[in-house]
């Protein structure tokens, strides 16, 4: 049998070889499928040139370009583990990584160049790691190897088992772990999304997202790859452009926060959606509300899907039947997805709130050099403990109630933010709210509500408590509201109850209780 390379082979689509455009770009000319296949292949030669062997990872602290794109094909070509980094890290951060994942190449913006050069900071991993150089336009060390290699290579063997990916998580609770993906992983989900989601050779894809995490990278791009579509790669989120692009496209992939953007523009309408065939959106809770305006204002329904950086994409809605606001749908084909009991593990009935549990060749191989902490978050049955709290009704949808460690036990009794979220945000001139659990004296956390409102409209902490009390039990309702201009949002859009609980700390550890 010839030997393959598990992942490259599905995303060499039947266009690989010809002159279909496989990104379109704004400010140069579009790129084919059989140009990226080329320039991967060069990049490929030029990462064996500076030592890259397989097995070994390639972090990329990177901005969003074509360039990023053909280094991920490039890695994984050559049996290397790609370890995208967000931008926004400090070189502080940076080292942490390189500490943790010892690449054996490190490829960084110049504009870095000099902070990351500062050996103390890298520490050890300096001296077995190169170091290249590779700006926005693609220009930098790495290129100029690539560009004197053949543009045609002979990818390495890897099967499903091997990796292909590391993507450190957001690291809330704790230090930030690597997540193992491999060709397995990545390829499969990609499979069954391209299908679930009807995705082929005739999509345009509007790509905004960013490539560092598991919605850009892995589900915008190898989903479209796979299924020879062109991406309009757009370097970030800017609704204006967006808006004048969708009449060229046929679909979206987003975080919640694009979608309340959008709808806060005037030239989102019917006419401007008509060409559009899917709205996708996952990484954060969608608000059922913002379902439901996207809606009214385009006629179409956005579909809310389910995943993490270490299992991928876990639950969908239809492409088909009912998209349900608030819901993140079904367990995609080949998914187990089950509810436990946060205590006893037990399996859950229908409607019951419990941790999720996954399992399925989505699901990552563990956390790097963490054997300990991989083994606390699976089952003997091989489930993943996901973190998220939610339910399964009696029709398979999916619900989430919030990540579990953002659950607040106050007196002895379980308060889920997103039931006082929900109830604050349907108040009058309520823009948005988060509802986090703070040290408390006498009743172990106490609930509070940070919560953002509309200038002008003379909504306050107090008139927040008043419209609350009688539609939420008293042990329910929050004994703080902290009115603030915006909640802080990490790159992905989600609400980093971290930071606010960091920044309201003791609060009722110095004073007895209800405000
Ligand atoms: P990340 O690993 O950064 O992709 O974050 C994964 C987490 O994002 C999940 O464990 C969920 O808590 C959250 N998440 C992802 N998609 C959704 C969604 N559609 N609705 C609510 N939370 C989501």
């Amino acid at each position: 049998m010839e030997p393959t390379n598990y992942l490259y082979s599905t995303l060499q689509s039947a266009q690989a070889a010809g002159d279909k455009v496989c990104m379109f770009l704004v400010d140069s000319e579009p790129i084919t499928y059989a140009a990226l296949d080329r320039a991967a292949a060069q990049f490929a030669h030029a990462l064996v040139s500076f030592g890259v062997g397989p097995g070994d990872r390639v972090a990329a602290q990177i901005e969003k370009s074509p360039t990023a794109i053909v280094m991920y094909l490039a890695c994984v070509r050559a049996g290397a583990v790609f370890l995208p980094l967000n931008m926004a890290y400090t070189a502080t951060e940076v080292a942490y990584f390189v500490g943790d994942a010892e690449p054996s190449l490190l490829v960084v913006d110049p504009s870095r160049l000099d902070s990351l050069r500062d050996l103390a900071a890298l520490g050890n991993a300096t001296a077995v790691m190169g170091v290249v150089t590779c700006d926005h336009h693609g220009n930098g060390t790495l290129r100029d190897r690539a560009f004197a290699q053949y543009d045609t290579f002979c990818d390495v063997e890897r099967g499903p088992d091997d990796l292909a990916a590391m993507l450190y998580t957001s690291g809330t609770t704790g230090r930030s772990k690597g997540a193992m993906l491999t060709h397995g992983n990545l390829a499969s989900n990609s499979m069954v999304l391209k299908d679930y989601w009807r995705f082929t050779e005739h999509d345009v894809l509007l790509h905004v997202l960013p490539i560092f995490h598991t919605h850009g990278l892995f589900v915008a791009t190898n989903v479209m790859l796979m299924a020879g579509g062109s991406l309009i790669f757009l370097p970030k989120f800017d609704p204006d452009q967006i808006l004048e692009l969708m009449p060229l496209a046929t679909a979206m992939m987003g975080v919640p926060t694009f979608y309340v953007r959008l709808l806060g523009h005037r030239g989102l309408t019917l006419d401007a959606t008509r060409h559009m065939r899917l709205f996708v959106s996952g990484s954060a809770p969608l608000l059922a509300e913002t379902h439901r305006e996207w809606n009214a204002r385009t006629g179409h329904a956005i579909l809310e899907r389910y995943g993490m950086t270490e299992t991928n994409m876990n639950t969908s809605n239809p492409y088909d039947g009912e998209r349900i606001p608030g819901t993140v749908g079904y367990a995609l084909p080949g998914v187990d997805v089950r509810v436990t009991h946060p205590d006893n593990a037990e399996v859950l009935g229908a409607n019951e709130i419990g941790m999720i549990e996954v399992r399925g060749p989505n699901v990552f191989a563990g956390y790097w050099r963490n054997p300990e902490k991989t083994a606390a978050e699976f089952r003997p049955d091989g489930f993943f403990v996901t973190g998220d709290l939610g339910t399964i009704d009696d029709a398979g949808y999916v619900r989430i109630v919030g990540r579990g460690k953002d659950l607040i036990i106050t007196g002895g009794y379980n308060v889920y933010p997103i039931e006082i979220e929900a109830e604050i945000d349907a108040i009058d001139g309520v823009v948005e709210s988060a509802v986090i659990g703070l040290e408390h004296k006498d009743f172990g956390e106490g609930v509070a509500a940070v919560v953002v409102v509309s200038p002008g409209v003379g909504v306050t902490a107090a008139s927040i408590l008043a419209a609350l009390d009688g539609r939420l039990a008293r042990f329910k309702q929050p004994k703080r509201v902290f009115l603030v201009d915006s909640l802080p949002r990490n790159a992905m859009g989600k609400v980093q109850k971290n930071v606010l609980r960091d920044t309201y700390r003791g609060t009722f550890t110095s004073e007895t209780g209800v405000a």
